[in-house]
């Protein structure tokens, strides 16, 4: 038995450990077993056995007393931005090497063994997980702890900057992960690595304890094998926590399971999605998108019209300002945001210096990495006096148009559907030159964040090399439940969420 449970999703888990079939110990034995033997695919940056046992322990222990917490005794991992107590939180970063954060994460806390404020779901944390140095990044390859893989192909990236998430659930090395996702980083790297994920509505999960990158942009959510899995986490994930985040919404948390397997309201069970419109932006299938990944975004398509779906043709006219947009308001906010690792009060500080400003100096200098030196440098110009009108304040008139087009299309659809990104995994360095090259690859996912829309990805198929493709969705604000439930629908008659890489 113990073999095959790492091939169980997180359903089918809570449903074993329900029915006693395992309990959470043998569960996190044989995974944190894999986790071992698949150490290569570099997607944990920390593992406490001791620690993880500890929670399967008391997970079981509150089972047999009755408890049904709606995820007890499930192991899953957390992205190392979201900062878990008593487990190392470096967000990939040196400057962060030895920290250890005295406080759970409001969503780790929900997802796991709750807080002061907030009930937890009983899930065992199972460690941490490699990502893009404070998220910035879209292949996992600006970690300073070295690149994740896909397990696809592991030559290739796994995506990012939540890219160890993705690997790790894509190699079947557990079941669910958080991600964290300010310009596409939950949604790119489930695509590259075949996986479903969701990024909610921003304000839909508390910011708390999610260390910061762009505060206006970030956003966390669940990556997992299915929709459904997905909407199991998520359920857990969401709701407001207004002393802790002024910018979580006030809505009481939703169960995103509800109604999953149901037709849509008059729909027939042969055609459960008769009545929804799906908007496909014009824009997201030009040139820029290759032909394999269009190939298996339409036949995607296609399948959602089987489905009852109708696609409609619409058009998001200010996608290709998403980038300069993106690129302008993230790194202002990250460059704000990271003045805080000052080499003071903690993270990373220079061994040796002359005064203050050349310990500030040195402490930097060695605690980031380049991508985030650039970000710094390009946030902290164009903040700067005399520039600030010209980019920023442009940046944010734009994002403003952005949001306006997504309500001039939702007037035409309950849904927009396309690619999640142009191609398929790179290989690993293949863009260390060209950092901008990795930008324009975030086209079609920095518009729903900058609107602060709700998106995701659902594994479509295959391109090139075998690789897996993923489909984006984008739902109105606050339509996660209708992206899940469509995602659920097709995945009920596909079967690409259903394959494991090879040797998996
Ligand atoms: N690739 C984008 C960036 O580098 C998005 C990253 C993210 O969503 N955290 O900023």
């Amino acid at each position: 038995m113990s073999q095959a449970l790492h091939t169980l999703g997180v359903a089918e888990l809570v449903a074993g450990l329900r029915a006693r079939t395992f309990s959470s110990v043998e569960l996190t034995q044989a995974l944190l077993q894999r986790i071992r033997a698949h150490a290569q695919l570099g997607a944990f940056v920390a593992l406490d056995v001791q620690a993880s046992l500890a929670q399967a322990r008391a997970a079981d222990e509150r089972r047999a007393r009755g408890d049904d917490a709606p995820l007890l005794g499930v192991p899953i991992a957390h992205k190392d931005v979201l900062v878990t107590r008593g487990w190392p939180t470096t967000a990939g970063s040196r400057m962060l090497a030895r920290y250890r954060s005295p406080f759970d994460a409001t969503v780790v806390a929900r997802l796991g063994q709750g807080d002061d404020e907030h009930a937890g779901a009983g899930a065992v944390t199972l460690g941490k997980l490699n990502c893009d140095e404070f998220a910035m990044g879209s292949g996992n390859e600006h970690s300073a702890w070295g690149p994740a893989r896909n397990p696809w192909d592991p030559a290739r990236v796994p995506g990012g900057s939540s890219g160890g998430s993705a690997a790790a659930v894509a190699a079947r090395l557990v079941p669910a992960a958080t991600g964290t996702d300010t310009g596409g980083s939950i949604r790119q790297p489930a695509a590259f690595c075949g996986i479903t994920g969701i990024k909610p509505t921003y304000g839909r999960c508390s910011r708390y304890g999610l260390v910061a990158y762009a505060s206006s942009l970030d956003q966390a959510g669940p990556m997992a094998r299915s929709a459904r899995d997905c909407a199991l986490l998520l359920s857990a994930m969401v709701g407001p926590d207004p002393d802790r985040d002024a910018t979580s919404l006030d809505l009481p948390p939703d169960d995103y399971t509800r109604g999953l397997d149901e037709p849509l309201p008059g729909a027939s069970a042969t055609r459960p999605l008769q009545g929804l419109r799906i908007g496909l932006p014009r824009e997201f299938f030009g040139a820029g998108c290759a032909p394999d990944v269009q190939a298996a975004v339409r036949a995607a398509l296609t399948e959602f019209e089987r489905l009852g779906a109708t696609l409609v043709e619409v058009s998001l006219p200010r996608t290709e300002l998403a980038i300069p947009a993106y690129y302008i308001i993230a790194p202002a906010e990250a460059s704000s945001n990271l003045s805080r690792y000052d080499g003071v009060r903690y993270g990373h500080r220079a061994a040796q210096y002359d005064d203050l400003l050349d310990m500030y100096r040195r402490s930097r200098s060695e605690g980031f990495g380049p991508e985030v030196q650039r970000r710094i440098l390009i946030g902290t110009y164009v903040l700067s006096h005399g520039y600030y009108d010209a980019y920023y304040l442009k940046a944010q008139q734009i994002r403003r148009m952005i949001a306006q087009d997504f309500v001039a299309a939702f007037e035409q659809c309950d849904l927009l559907a396309g690619p999640v990104a142009p191609s398929v995994a790179w290989p690993i360095g293949a863009q260390d030159d060209d950092p901008v090259a990795a930008y324009l690859a975030d086209i079609y996912t920095l518009p729903a964040s900058l609107a602060g829309l709700p998106g995701m990805s659902v594994p479509a198929g295959f391109g090139d090399g075998g690789l897996p493709v993923g489909l984006q969705l984008i739902g109105p604000y606050l339509g996660e439940a209708r992206l899940l439930h469509a995602a659920h629908q097709f995945q009920r008659v596909t079967d690409w969420h259903l394959r494991a890489p090879p040797g998996v």
